[in-house]
């Protein structure tokens, strides 16, 4: 039997889920942001202005959609040593609810630059949700934003300075950026490694590739780098979330995946023009196909067999068995599937 392990059905919709307005520190005004991404295929984007979340239902239209959505950012005290040593933890929140307008997490006190108040609603101006620098902290907000509605994101933990001490202990995340355009185009580009160690640690969090785009129009530099391709019957608000939550879709900075299925253990992956396939698991047993003589392929094989029938013996204390794929152009550009538990896999 067939099983699609992404939906057979449906169509993808391009959507970049982190970029910041005017209304916080970004260029661009909500209109333009969406105008800009709209022009270069992109059907959804989510708003996440810092600290500030506003909806921007009335940018909607019948080829695009805004989400509801914030980004938290919380830093590390300055105790000693050089400011560019402080770390950081920055998390997007995503509202599920298209009519979404107060945000339970909201911190009155951390809202900056202070001509963003001017758009926070009133029923939301006295909330004052008290977050620190600390893993538990942390989980206590992405608990209570679960709770509230959100799927949670934990950004560019290379930028922010985070390692496996810290990030191993965060619980209920739903997305792991992998790559985000600003960070990797001002010196600091993510790894998987932090979504591995996640999916290692039991936490079925998927890959994000986002842009975090702040910049001016005149060179674009942090914007149209990274992106998500969600799979969904249609573009709507609920539908698009839930494909979201479900992990209905994969991220790049370039190739395509156009399906991705495995039939008695053998793993078929049909993408654009790739230099190489690979299959990362939860443990050592990955594989890779890659072109022969420079020639790109668009279809790679797996046999998968033994490693399913080996997951079987695995003990109790091993981490999830797991695969997910990522595909590589001739640029060097990726797309990264979520991981598939064996469950899935037969
Ligand atoms: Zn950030
Ligand atoms: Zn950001």
């Amino acid at each position: 039997m067939t099983k699609h392990l992404l939906p057979e059905k449906g169509n993808y919709y391009k959507a970049n889920l982190h970029v910041h307005t005017t209304i916080s520190d970004g260029s661009l005004t909500p209109e333009e942001i969406k105008e800009e991404y709209k022009n270069r295929g992109y059907s959804v984007v989510a708003y996440t202005d810092h600290e500030a979340m506003v909806p921007h239902k009335d940018l909607d239209d019948d080829e695009f959609l805004a989400i509801t959505a914030v980004e938290l950012a919380t830093n590390a005290e300055l105790t000693h040593g050089a400011y560019s040593y402080r770390e950081t933890c920055h998390m997007n929140l995503y509202a599920k609810d298209p009519n979404k307008t107060v945000c339970a997490v909201y911190s009155k006190s951390r809202l900056w630059p202070a001509h963003a108040e001017q758009y926070i609603a009133d029923e939301m101006k006295e909330i004052d949700f008290k977050r620190t620098f600390t893993p538990e902290s942390m989980n206590e907000v992405i608990a209570a934003a679960n709770a509230d509605g959100f799927l949670v994101s934990y950004n560019h933990p290379v930028w922010s300075l985070n390692h496996y001490p810290f990030y191993s202990k965060l619980k209920g995340v739903w997305g792991v950026e992998v790559y985000n355009t600003g960070c990797v185009r001002s010196g600091y580009p993510d790894t998987v490694q932090p979504l591995d160690d996640l999916l290692t640690l039991g936490e079925n969090v998927f890959p994000l590739a986002t842009d975090d785009a702040h910049g001016k129009k005149d060179t674009f530099w942090d914007y149209f780098g990274g992106w998500t391709m969600i799979k969904a019957d249609k573009l709507d608000y609920v539908t698009i979330m839930t494909a979201l939550e479900n992990g209905d879709f994969y991220s790049s900075t370039g190739p395509e995946i156009h399906d991705l299925y495995i039939e008695d253990g053998i793993l078929t992956v049909k993408t654009s023009p790739a230099v190489s396939v690979e299959v990362a698991t939860e443990r050592r047993h990955n594989r890779c196909v890659r072109s022969k003589d420079g020639v790109p392929h668009t279809e790679a094989v797996f046999d998968l067999k033994s490693y399913i029938a080996d997951s079987e013996h695995k003990l109790k204390t091993d981490p999830p068995a797991y695969i997910r794929v990522t595909v590589t152009d001739a640029q060097g550009n990726k797309a990264y599937s979520r991981a598939y538990y064996v469950s899935e896999l037969q």
